[in-house]
């Protein structure tokens, strides 16, 4: 059996060691147009800062997949035949498979500016986007950075630490407020300027300008702002990647749609990962998920069901964490506000970043919003799972510190706020 693996990032990885260990003697081939070994895409500004060397992002040593047996294609696959089963590349002679997973992640989105294409406008996905920010970054001073989010803070934090001054143009009236609730969300806008960093809300990108050689020089805001500046990041979210298949046989929506066992729709292809986007059986929303640990569950339970031992798959208890410049965050759950039948307790340090958001519903809690603290994974998501309520949490608070002989603990200041939002 020939399983070919269209990606290395943590997705395609992931399914392949677990497959290697379901299938012992199958031939298993991972194929990336990025990089021949598999690296850690979130340390990436880490690299750039010099906090961690090639070597140091990469999970594995080199010789990890020899001795695994997994075979190392470096190319950019351009076609996939469904009917012939091959698929075709870049450089290299075409590839036979007798299974083939999609798991291409997702690249930045460009919603055509006038001026996308110039030199020192980029985005932050790979190596070749940092290679990239190497050069831009030389003769940089002033920088713009349009669309907030997790990746566009840490492109500024990069160019921060390089003494680049960063103006960022968010499009909305508080940064990254369509997925923080409204006081953290505050919290970071304060945050983003304490470093320095520009920040213009419900601000848009109308223009990109050209220096008469084909490099940017500045933008113009939808307000018609002037802004002058050497390099454009453009972090206006990602999107499914799914360049490779969007001609083919194979069906894409937002992403390559796929049933609850990643099953496309084309006879032995899968697809998981940030590209993969999972058809509701019932006809609701579809679901795309794009952080670092999904990525790995996914690539698990594809694997699972190419070896022919699949389950419908569970998503659990949603989870991210990131750290916005020098603030920890992390969500469990659901945390928006303002939906009907949610009650939220909330707590905030009266001079710190710090605060702790429960969301519950029906005497169950739902969703945790953490700034400024780390919190146990397990224990928050067991809280939810098991639909502990508001009262037993605060009651527990202090399981859930992270390392508590090492951090300052607020557990008793956060309390004692919260009891008293409790009625
Ligand atoms: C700067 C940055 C910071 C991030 N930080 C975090 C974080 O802190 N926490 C978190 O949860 N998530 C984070 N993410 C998101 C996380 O990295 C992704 O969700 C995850 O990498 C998705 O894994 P994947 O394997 O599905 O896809 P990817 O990691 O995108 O890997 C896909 C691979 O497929 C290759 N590929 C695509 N098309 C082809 C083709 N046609 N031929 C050959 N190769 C191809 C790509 O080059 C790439 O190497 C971050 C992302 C970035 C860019």
């Amino acid at each position: 059996m020939r399983v070919a693996i269209v990606g290395n990032g943590v997705t395609g990885v992931s399914a392949a060691l677990r497959l290697r260990e379901l299938q012992p003697d199958w031939r298993i081939c991972l194929i990336s147009g990025e990089s021949k070994y598999h690296y850690s895409r979130p340390a990436l500004m880490y690299l750039f800062m010099g906090h961690m060397s090639y070597s140091d992002v990469k999970p594995y040593e080199d010789d990890f997949w020899e001795a695994k047996r997994l075979e190392l294609v470096r190319d950019w696959a351009t076609d996939v035949d469904v009917e012939a089963k091959t698929l075709a590349l870049h450089r290299g002679a075409p590839l036979q498979y007798d299974k083939l997973l999609l798991a291409t992640g997702s690249k930045s989105n460009r919603f055509g500016w006038p001026g996308q294409e110039l030199q020192g406008v980029q985005g932050l996905w790979g190596l070749q986007d940092l290679r990239r920010l190497y050069d831009n970054a030389r003769a940089t001073r002033e920088a713009v950075i349009v669309g907030g989010g997790l990746i566009g803070i840490e492109l500024a934090e990069m160019l921060h630490s390089r003494g680049v001054h960063v103006t960022f143009l968010v499009r909305e009236k508080s940064y990254w407020n369509n997925i923080l609730p409204g006081d953290e969300s505050a919290m970071l806008n304060r945050l983003i300027r304490a470093h320095g960093i520009g920040l213009r809300l419900k601000t848009q990108l109308a223009e990109i300008h050209d220096d008469g050689g084909g490099r940017c020089c500045g933008v113009t805001t939808d307000g018609g702002e002037r802004i002058d500046c050497q390099l454009v990041g453009l972090t206006a979210g990602v999107s499914p990647n799914v360049d490779l298949v969007r001609d083919s046989a194979i069906a894409t929506g937002r992403g390559v749609l796929v049933d609850r066992r990643f099953r496309t729709d084309a006879g032995e292809v899968y697809a998981a990962g940030d590209c993969a986007e999972i058809v509701d059986p019932d006809g609701g929303r579809n679901l795309i998920q794009q952080v670092w640990y999904t990525g790995k569950k996914q690539g698990e339970a594809v694997a699972h069901e190419m070896a022919g031992r699949g389950a419908d798959y569970e998503p659990g208890v949603w989870f991210n964490s990131a750290k916005f410049l020098d603030l920890e965050y992390q969500v469990y759950g659901r945390v928006n506000t303002g939906v009907p039948g949610e009650a939220n307790l909330y707590w905030e340090h009266a001079n710190e970043n710090r605060a702790v958001r429960i969301v519950h519903a029906e005497g169950r809690v739902i969703g945790f919003n953490v700034m400024g603290l780390r919190w146990r994974h397990e224990v928050c998501e067991r809280w939810i799972a098991e639909g502990a309520s508001p009262a037993h949490v605060l009651d527990h608070l202090r399981h859930a510190n992270f390392d508590p002989e090492l951090f300052r603990r607020y557990e008793r200041e956060a309390v004692g706020a919260m009891r008293g939002q409790l009625s």
